[in-house]
């Protein structure tokens, strides 16, 4: 392709809110063998809801999402967000604005109001939060942030988390003080278009894959409903970058789709890196592309846009 063809192709991804950063990875999404989705952020829609919550300690159920809430304040991840609005509409129902921008003030003058001081926090990419409350330690994430942390999950606790991931819902786990106080059930749907996307790619001879920190039975409960079946779960953020790593290994060109700070190794070490537009920054830095209009379809979008441009006869 001529540079000017390079430029065209470029002016026509934008259009399409499909930004590539460079000539070099416009020619490369062409040959892309494999597909490698982020689960949570990327297929889904990363705006996760409460669907449960359990509760130990004779804990009251106000005071403990006001604890997580807190914990979570300064995270980024969806997961973190969803808990903040589940906590507000706890506290403040029957009092909702009637804008969403006037919703967004209210809630930041508020929550200034009623979380709790916290020190010492820490976001864990792949695990959760941590920090401290009242000179005592929260954590708030999955499983191997607790065990980590030399806490037991009790079997009644286990029953409830594996309920929930047979149905392909997320367990956050709750311990303050040493031990758990509570866990918390939450769901993130799937983006529309995600299960088409997933279609097309196969239809155009190239693999799709999951990679995910989350849980394995949450994991493939997801992974059957968008139709993927080769799926990488409990993966951190390092082995997120390995599984881009071996399947190159052949030769193959690999792509990454994700959002989040986690996704930035893996979005760096794929022949094709694509952040969502929505996700972090840092994996907006890391990517080749950025599909600004959070859409999958725009997967499609640049690897057609790719095949078009430098597949034409020289
Ligand atoms: P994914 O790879 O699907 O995007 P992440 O690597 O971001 O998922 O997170 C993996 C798991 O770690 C989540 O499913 C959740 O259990 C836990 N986790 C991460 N961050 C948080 C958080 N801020 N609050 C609660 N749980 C978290
Ligand atoms: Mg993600």
């Amino acid at each position: 392709a001529t540079p000017t063809a390079v430029m065209v192709a470029t002016g026509v991804g934008a259009n399409h809110g499909v930004l590539v950063k460079g000539g070099d990875a416009l020619e490369r999404a062409k040959n892309v063998k494999y597909v490698i989705f982020d689960k949570t952020g990327t297929l889904t829609q990363g705006k996760a809801t409460i669907t449960s919550t359990k509760i130990f300690s004779g804990i009251d159920l106000g005071d403990f999402l006001t604890l997580v809430a807190s914990a979570e304040a300064s995270s980024e991840h969806p997961l973190a967000k969803a808990i903040l609005d589940y906590a507000f509409h706890f506290h403040f129902f029957g009092k909702l604005p009637s804008s969403k921008d006037d919703m967004k003030k209210r809630k930041q003058a508020i929550f200034s109001q009623w979380l709790l001081e916290v020190a010492d926090f820490s976001a864990l990419p792949g695990r959760g939060v941590q920090c401290l409350i009242s000179g005592k330690k929260i954590l708030v994430g999955n499983r191997s942030l607790i065990t980590e942390n030399g806490i037991n999950i009790p079997e009644d606790a286990e029953n409830f988390l594996v309920d929930l991931e047979l149905n392909a819902k997320t367990g956050v786990l709750v311990a303050y003080d040493k031990k758990l106080i509570g866990l918390i059930g939450m769901t993130d749907p799937l983006k529309r278009e995600a299960v088409v996307v997933v279609e097309g790619l196969k239809k155009m001879g190239i693999s799709p894959v999951m990679v995910t920190g989350d849980n394995w039975r949450t994991a493939q409960a997801v992974a059957k409903e968008v139709g993927i079946e080769d799926v990488r779960a409990e993966v951190m953020p390092a082995g997120k970058a390995d599984v881009i790593r071996s399947l190159q290994k052949d030769g193959s060109v690999v792509a990454m789709v994700g959002d989040g700070i986690n996704d930035s190794p893996a979005l760096a070490a794929a022949d094709v890196g694509m952040a969502i537009g929505a996700g972090t920054d840092i994996a907006i830095e890391a990517a080749d592309y950025v599909l600004v209009r959070n859409n999958l379809e725009d997967v499609i979008t640049a690897i057609d846009l790719s095949r078009k441009t430098f597949n034409r006869i020289r």
